[in-house]
């Protein structure tokens, strides 16, 4: 179905941050799979992982116990704090067991009708309660009648959240996404999920965390709420947990994890021994390589580069970014042609970005991206902004 309108090129291989399409042409990859190629493509201990799991056993259901999947929610507690995991195929689906979570966690405190405060310009899935979620009308546009149950606040607005708590007794949770990814990279004040974490404790309110774009080292952090000194009560991740094998985790500490009992909740193919020995190796290779260290290192060397030949122009409104989600938010006005028209501009020249919320080019390279790499991305985007920038003030 014409779900999407992909562009005009057909990929049949790819090395780390590279991409080869039909024609043996290459291209630097600085979106990787919307931020779910992390390691990159190929990566010889992911291709080790999943050739000798899919030799030994792919599928048994959560009818019985796997091991594969008690360790990968090992690992997962170890390097987040949290303490129960649910396994899901997608990003959706780890945000539909946080929304399903939240309710039984209002019922069973006697709130009849509980309510998840979310964002404006939130993202958090295409089914129907988390496009309902979101904060976006064109993902909800014809699709009414949306889930009820959803209060909305202005992003990065605390006095907001206290007002909806002060006018609403059915509130359970605030569901929140640490960085705005889909929504144009937006990244709120230092101290925003602090605040939110001290609201939800007074209010009794589990606070949920959409880290599946932010998770998984992304950040520069295993976990984005980790560059504050909270923890949060329900986390979701997706995306680059499984570096391209499909695999979602809805994480909780003890009070909201132990809200499902046996028949709340489930999933046919969630948590098989595929994806988690899958998610178990990416894991490890990020500590193995110390990929946390290279996003740092990676974030700040983009972001002064990007500051430096970018951050004078006129036309050019913010660069921000947190770890290796990098935004630069252009004046439309001052640009020759839509903003949308980067991405095939930048096709042209071997490079794969995207352009988010209207205005905003999206950078979500690899992980393990380095420097010659970073200087690439850092040329050709610049001049394709610069370009465009001139090329209206000339017309
Ligand atoms: C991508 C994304 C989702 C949806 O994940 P799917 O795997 O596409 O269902 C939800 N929330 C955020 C923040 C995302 O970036």
């Amino acid at each position: 179905m014409k779900t999407y309108a992909p562009l005009d090129v057909t990929f049949e291989h790819g090395e780390g941050a590279y991409l080869w399409d039909s024609k043996q042409q290459k291209y630097l990859d600085a979106l990787c799979g919307i931020a779910v190629c992390g390691l990159g493509h190929a990566h010889p201990a992911i291709t080790r992982t999943i050739t000798e799991q899919a030799g030994k056993l792919l599928h048994t259901s959560n009818l019985y116990q796997i091991d594969k999947q008690q360790h990968l929610a090992s690992q997962l507690c170890e390097i987040s704090g949290m303490s129960r995991v649910f396994f899901s195929n997608s990003g959706a689906e780890a945000n539909e067991a946080a929304i399903k979570i939240a309710r039984l966690f209002g019922h069973n405190n006697n709130i009849e009708n509980p309510a998840i405060i979310v964002m404006e310009n939130s993202f958090h899935g295409r089914t129907m309660a988390t496009l309902s979620a979101t904060g976006n009308r064109k993902v909800q546009a014809g699709f009414e009648p949306l889930v009820q149950g959803f209060i909305r606040a202005p992003f990065n607005n605390v006095d907001a959240i206290k007002n909806i708590a002060e006018n609403n007794n059915n509130v359970v949770a605030i569901l929140v996404e640490p960085v705005q990814g889909e929504g144009g990279i937006n990244i709120p004040d230092a101290d925003y999920l602090n605040q939110l974490r001290e609201i939800c404790d007074q209010q009794n309110w589990l606070l949920m965390l959409d880290e599946i774009q932010t998770g998984m080292a992304r950040s520069g952090q295993w976990f984005a709420f980790q560059h504050n000194n909270i923890q949060p009560d329900v986390m979701t991740l997706a995306k680059a947990l499984g570096n391209g094998v499909p695999i979602g985790a809805c994480l909780a500490n003890e009070k909201a994890g132990e809200v499902f009992q046996p028949g709340n909740h489930g999933s046919t193919f969630g948590g098989n021994p595929l994806m988690c020995a899958t998610a178990s190796t990416v894991i490890d290779t990020i500590k193995s390589e110390n990929l946390l260290s290279n996003v740092n290192k990676m974030s700040r060397y983009l972001l002064d580069a990007f500051n430096d030949k970018l951050g004078q122009l006129d036309g050019v409104r913010e660069i921000r970014g947190l770890g290796l989600m990098i935004g630069i938010e252009l004046d439309s006005e001052q640009v020759a042609h839509e903003c949308s028209e980067f991405v095939k501009l930048a096709l042209q020249k071997n490079l794969l970005i995207n352009v988010t919320a209207g205005s905003v080019i999206r950078l979500l390279p690899p992980l393990i991206l380095d420097q010659q790499q970073a200087d690439s991305i850092v040329s050709t985007v610049s001049e394709l902004v610069i370009d465009s920038l001139q090329n209206k003030v000339a017309a």
